[in-house]
């Protein structure tokens, strides 16, 4: 079967670096799917799920939006958090989702909106991919 190489890289680590058999991944645009041999492509990410295949088997990584970068059959994401599935903290996840709530709620000029709900939706797929 033919694959490519996945790497998720986020400034304090490697969170992936596996050959995998495809991978979806959360354009800004919308969805797109990558498989072995796709052709040279740069895109941005939003918050989101990247997905992708190891034995037939689909695993799930949280991206808190980055890039994508896919060349010589190298697939790079660049985000400036991820974490697999499996490793997300599912507390932290909801005490940010709550911090985030209460935050918006205020509606006080001292509130940065756009930051408060970036937070919020990263705590929203955090707990979305943390019961995958
Ligand atoms: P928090 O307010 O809980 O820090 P956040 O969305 O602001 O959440 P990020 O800035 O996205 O956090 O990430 C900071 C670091 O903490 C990254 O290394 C990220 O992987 C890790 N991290 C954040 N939330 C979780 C979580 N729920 N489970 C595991 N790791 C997490």
């Amino acid at each position: 079967m033919s694959t490519l190489q996945l790497e998720v890289v986020t400034p304090d680590k490697t969170v992936v670096k596996e050959t995998v058999e495809m991978a979806i991944c959360p354009g800004v645009a919308g969805e797109f799917g990558i498989l072995p041999n796709h052709v040279s492509i740069l895109s941005a990410l939003k918050i989101g799920d990247l997905r992708y295949r190891v034995n037939g088997k689909d695993e799930h990584v949280f991206i808190s939006g980055g890039f994508a970068d896919m060349n010589n059959n190298v697939l790079s994401v660049l985000a400036e958090s991820a974490e697999k599935a499996a490793d997300i903290d599912t507390a932290r996840a909801q005490a940010a989702k709550e911090r985030a709530e209460k935050r918006l709620a205020e509606k006080s000029d001292a509130i940065d909106e756009v930051r408060a709900t970036a937070a919020l939706t990263r705590a929203i797929m955090r707990l979305q991919l943390s019961k995958m």
